[in-house]
């Protein structure tokens, strides 16, 4: 099998696929992976003659299998029976990357009794001694790396301290794992230059034991080192890491917290290009309270390069921390703002508490030309991205495309008709490319073979639209972003469908101006009145920030929500009291006012109850931008 295996796969990708088996609990995938590290073991001799780096690799691989297998309870057997040499009985007794399972935990609340009935009173040896004699884990990791585990887990280190003041005593060899989870609470918890010192001879320490560490340990280290002045060494760890595995967000997120705290200007730029190279950046939105809090205890320029970040990836604060970030302000920079919870008006850009303006959404010629490029070498050529049509109907699309491109607006026809509420009525599709062509704008109507029969009206235009029909039952949602990337920068796209996911089969550098692009191209959110007038509702023409101006902030809160699927541009607004006063806007109003506008009444939130004829919507006004 590992013949057929290897002729397929390289090293790297065995490991992956073999480890991912093993996350299923069925033996034949856990022996699978145990006689792969056999296989491994195997190996290191050979390889290790011309390529000394694979070593490492291996071993590394060794490891990770090994922890897959205990996080995912292989049996004791298992692991004693797998070759592994010295790093057996050291990954064995690992922790770091294995699920504290129930007996553990049952321990460790056991530890933490003994430790309540000492009642503050100080240490002794022979108290380490009962511990170490009656509560040893069958067949688990070491006593002492479980009550590392636990005091850093706890923050405690008045008995950290003790504990390894006792291990030290003792005549046996310390604990690589028992020594980072001492470093990790050494660097948690300090808060002087002296204890840094302390906290960097330990982690000397942990290096001379041996230099290879798993992506486990690292994560533990970083987050020690962040906490102290020598955060720098973070930068080590994570290139340590990359040798053999993904660098995890964790490890990113703390390099970041230990750039703002130490106000290093430098690393926080470079981290936050490593946070954009290697894992999607909407993941940093979850610490958005925690980083805020580290960046306004530090300089100025250092939330205004965090935000600019928030504002390229479009990051969201989430809805759930406004609370948070609002007291977060208040504590640190008292009566220095006027914070309100405010939306951006989606058609003047405006913010409805402070009448601030927004910068409008707009991306460069050459930016889009760029994108166009990029968009095909990267997405149509590079992947399989059509793999809904036949490589015969991609190059008929694409040919089209040449002959009757460059379009105004591409209509994603099915769309159109499913995305109706019921009764389904197929007269909205004449009526959503009949506005469009009223206006003099050039359509291509995309489809299926299931949409001729809607479409001899639309047929009798003239000019005659563009139309094509997929012969799949859906087509592919590249063909509608194909179609407008060969067009013009201002080509619009109707569809309700989120289209965002495309931008990971683009390079990371391109991502933000993909999105950027789609914000301003996509209408969204249509509606038909009364009079069956196709009504275009809400759009991204602005930015909604985190926008610095002169008089504060405005940061973009997560509203996505059902009724909302693409946000409802809610900000937080915060004006520097001492400058501006705030306009008494009731925001309350804000929404009432804008069904209005539009001459919509609704019932409940999101459903139309009743329609009137609408303001006119200018379209050229629209496509400003
Ligand atoms: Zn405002």
């Amino acid at each position: 099998m590992f013949r057929l295996l290897r002729s397929s796969f390289s090293w790297s990708q065995m490991y992956c696929l073999l480890a991912q088996n093993s996350s299923n609990k069925q033996s034949t995938f856990g022996k699978s992976a145990k006689d792969f590290c056999t296989v491994l073991q195997n190996q290191i001799p050979r390889i290790s003659r011309s390529r000394v780096q694979s070593k490492s690799l291996l071993r590394s691989q060794q490891f990770q299998v090994l922890s897959r297998l205990r996080f995912h309870g292989s049996s004791q057997e298992q692991l004693d029976s797998a070759s592994l040499g010295d790093a057996k009985a050291e990954v064995r007794s690992s922790p770091l990357s294995a699920n504290v399972s129930r007996e553990r935990q049952e321990w460790q609340a056991g530890f933490r009794d003994f430790i309540s009935s000492k009642d503050g009173l100080e240490w002794q040896s022979s108290d380490w001694d009962l511990v170490a004699k009656n509560m040893s884990l069958s067949g688990g990791p070491k006593w002492e790396v479980l009550c590392m585990h636990t005091l850093y887990k706890d923050k405690n280190l008045t008995l950290g301290r003790s504990l390894m003041k006792y291990l030290e005593q003792q005549a046996h060899p310390l604990s690589q794992i028992a020594l980072t989870f001492y470093f990790g609470l050494l660097g948690e918890t300090s808060t002087t230059p002296e204890q840094d010192d302390e906290a960097k001879v330990i982690f000397d320490r942990v290096l001379q034991i041996s230099d290879f560490l798993d992506p486990a340990s690292i994560e533990v280290l970083v987050s020690g080192l962040s906490c102290t002045k020598y955060y720098k060494e973070c930068v080590k760890l994570i290139d340590m890491c990359k040798e053999s595995s993904t660098v995890g967000l964790s490890i990113l997120v703390n390099t970041l917290f230990g750039s703002i705290r130490f106000q290093d200007l430098d690393l926080l730029t470079s981290t936050l290009s490593m946070i954009e190279e290697t894992i999607e950046p909407t993941q940093l939105a979850i610490y958005s309270a925690k980083i805020i809090e580290s960046c306004l205890a530090s300089r100025s320029e250092i939330l205004s390069t965090v935000m600019e970040f928030y504002k390229k990836h479009s990051l969201l604060l989430p809805l759930k921390q406004t609370e948070e970030i609002i007291e977060i302000f208040q504590r640190l920079q008292p009566t220095k703002w006027r914070i309100q919870t405010s939306y951006i008006h989606h058609r003047t850009g405006r913010c409805v508490n402070c009448q601030h303006q927004m910068e409008r959404t707009a991306i460069t010629e050459e930016e889009f030309k760029k994108l166009q490029q990029a968009f095909l070498d990267q997405v149509i050529v590079g992947s399989n991205i059509f793999y809904k049509s036949t490589p015969e109907e991609v190059k008929n699309f694409v040919q089209f495309v040449e002959r009757t491109g460059p379009y105004d607006v591409v209509i994603d026809g099915l769309n159109v008709i499913n995305k109706q509420r019921s009764p389904k009525q197929p007269e909205v599709l004449d009526k959503t490319v009949k506005h469009f062509h009223d206006q003099g704008k050039k359509v291509l109507l995309l489809g299926s073979k299931v949409l001729t029969r809607y479409i001899s009206n639309i047929k009798r235009l003239n000019p005659k639209p563009a139309i094509y029909m997929t012969a799949t039952t859906k087509a592919d949602d590249s063909f509608f972003l194909y179609a407008a990337l060969q067009s013009r920068k201002d080509t619009l796209i109707v569809s309700k469908d989120k289209l965002r996911d495309h931008k990971f089969l683009m390079d990371p550098t391109l991502r933000p101006l993909f999105q950027q692009w789609l914000k301003k191209a996509q209408i969204y959110d249509w509606f038909f009145s009364r009079y069956g007038e196709f009504t275009i509702g809400r759009r991204h023409l602005y930015n909604i920030g985190p926008q610095r101006d002169e008089c504060g902030w405005h940061l973009p809160l997560n509203d996505i929500d059902k009724d909302y699927p693409f946000g409802n541009f809610t900000v937080l607004c915060l004006r520097d009291s001492s400058t501006v006063p705030v306009q008494n806007k009731s925001i309350k109003n804000y929404h009432a006012n804008e069904r209005k506008r539009q001459g919509i009444n609704y019932g409940k939130k999101g459903q139309q109850k009743k329609s009137t004829k609408p303001a006119s919507v200018d379209l050229e006004e629209l496509m400003k931008c």
